[in-house]
């Protein structure tokens, strides 16, 4: 397996404990549930994964963390990933919303929030979508507006798994309304209890139920000072810092979902028989497998690249990130979608899971920022990369036998020919 290549024997051991976990303590019926939307949030899940010290790997052991790497929590990921999106979601969240906590967070804060929440006592949940929109992020409209030692704050923000079921949520807000976009947005921690906070509407969804995805009002809420993460208007900073988790769990999850739906057509294609064969003697079905793993496998190794790019602090961390993100997420659309067709017309039965990961995995290509977001983060950091690299490699243009023609070189207008001689 390509694991064995990319884990340390660390990593290996806790890829070993998760997966035993995955097997053994969680019921299907808990799946089955949060499918049939008969679960508003999965908090026992949490509780378990808390109990097990399983949540937020890679935040130091002084907060509740096991100080791990990012490829050790990539590996969890992978494994945890096979329950399906929500429940990935319930595992991922503790590590998104810790980054900002573990990283920019108060004392007081990492102790009444964090430390909880890695014990999987304190369901958290994030705030940064509005209807108005959730690629423009720093367009956000709520706001925070400070009166004394509180902030009030006003506004909505839609799409957020657990807005029902969590304790606490971390809300973007704007607070200074004259100030340029990166330089405008704070994150506040808000309490679902506060008064003037409510969970909406909750979302019929195609996939990824059970998670109580809904819209959250903000109607005067108070506030006091002390739930500000980080500085005031370094908003921008922290969301930053956010992204790395909230990207790479989206990766890693989608490794297993994929994994898990391949898995289920390759025993099913070594079973099943069509015109006196098993059909996985037919290469129009053995090559979906072959092309499956292949991309399954390509995708991991770019997970745990970004991964190992984010532990290293590397300035192409960013690229890579995002990389992984959209090529794990497109392969996970891609591989359940292949495991379907190779199960033929069973599989679009819940007879067989695999089109409940079909309706999951479509989800993964469109939170934690869409792939076109992502496709729009790689080619700037990549022409950022190209174009400044203090030192180049070869330059393959002079190796053409007419690299010489410098006249045929025409990159805008031939003012020669526009505006004649
Ligand atoms: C089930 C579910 C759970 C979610 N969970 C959370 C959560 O917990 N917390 C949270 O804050 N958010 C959450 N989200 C929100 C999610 O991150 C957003 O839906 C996503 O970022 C896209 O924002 P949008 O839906 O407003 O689409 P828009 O931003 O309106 O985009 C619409 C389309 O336009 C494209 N587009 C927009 N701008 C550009 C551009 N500059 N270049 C190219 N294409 C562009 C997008 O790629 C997309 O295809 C969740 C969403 C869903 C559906």
């Amino acid at each position: 397996m390509l694991q064995d290549v990319l884990l340390t024997d660390e990593e290996e051991g806790i890829k070993e404990e998760v997966r035993a976990f995955v097997k053994k303590d969680v019921p299907a019926d808990l799946l089955k549930k949060m499918d049939r939307d008969e679960v508003t949030y999965p908090r026992e899940f949490v509780e378990s994964l808390g109990k097990r010290n399983l949540l937020g790997l890679r935040f130091s052991k002084a907060y509740g963390g096991r100080g791990l790497h990012w490829t050790a929590e990539i590996a969890a990921l992978e494994e945890i990933g096979v329950l399906g999106m929500a429940l990935g979601c319930a595992f991922s969240m503790p590590s998104i919303v810790g980054e900002a906590l573990h990283t920019f967070g108060s004392e007081d804060l990492k102790d009444r929030f964090l430390r909880p929440m890695l014990r999987g006592e304190l369901v958290s949940a994030e705030a940064l979508t509005e209807p108005r929109g959730g690629s423009d992020f720093f367009g956000a409209t709520t706001t925070a507006k400070r009166e004394g030692d509180h902030f009030v704050v006003k506004g909505q923000k839609r799409f957020v798994v657990a807005a029902s079921g969590a304790d606490f949520f971390v809300v973007y807000c704007k607070t200074d309304p004259e100030g340029k976009p990166h330089q405008r947005i704070s994150l506040i921690l808000i309490e679902a209890e506060r008064e003037g906070v409510e969970a909406k509407h909750l979302y019929n969804l195609l996939g990824t139920r059970g998670g109580g995805t809904g819209r959250l009002l903000f109607k005067d809420v108070k506030v006091p000072v002390s739930n500000l993460i980080g500085g005031l208007n370094e908003g921008a900073l922290i969301f930053n810092a956010m992204m790395v988790p909230e990207r790479l769990t989206s990766a890693g999850g989608s490794l297993g979902l994929a994994r898990a739906a391949l898995e289920v057509a390759t025993r099913y294609t070594n079973r099943r028989y069509a015109f006196g064969r098993k059909i996985r003697d037919y290469q129009a079905v053995s090559f979906k497998v072959a092309d499956s793993i292949t991309m399954l496998d390509a995708a991991r190794a770019i997970t745990h690249a970004a991964g190992r790019a984010a532990d290293l602090g590397l300035p192409t961390a960013r690229r890579l990130v995002s990389e992984a993100k959209k090529f794990a997420t497109d392969m996970c659309w891609e591989v359940s979608n292949q495991a379907m067709r190779m199960v033929g017309g069973i599989g679009y039965t819940n007879v067989f899971p695999i089109e409940k990961m079909v309706r999951d995995a479509r989800l993964s290509q469109i939170w934690t920022g869409t792939n076109e977001i992502m496709s729009l983060l790689i080619q700037h950091e990549y022409y950022k990369e190209v174009l400044n690299d203090p030192n180049p490699p070869r330059m393959s243009e002079a190796d053409a036998e007419e690299a010489h023609l410098e006249d045929e070189k025409v990159y805008e207008d031939d003012e020669m020919w526009t505006k004649g001689w």
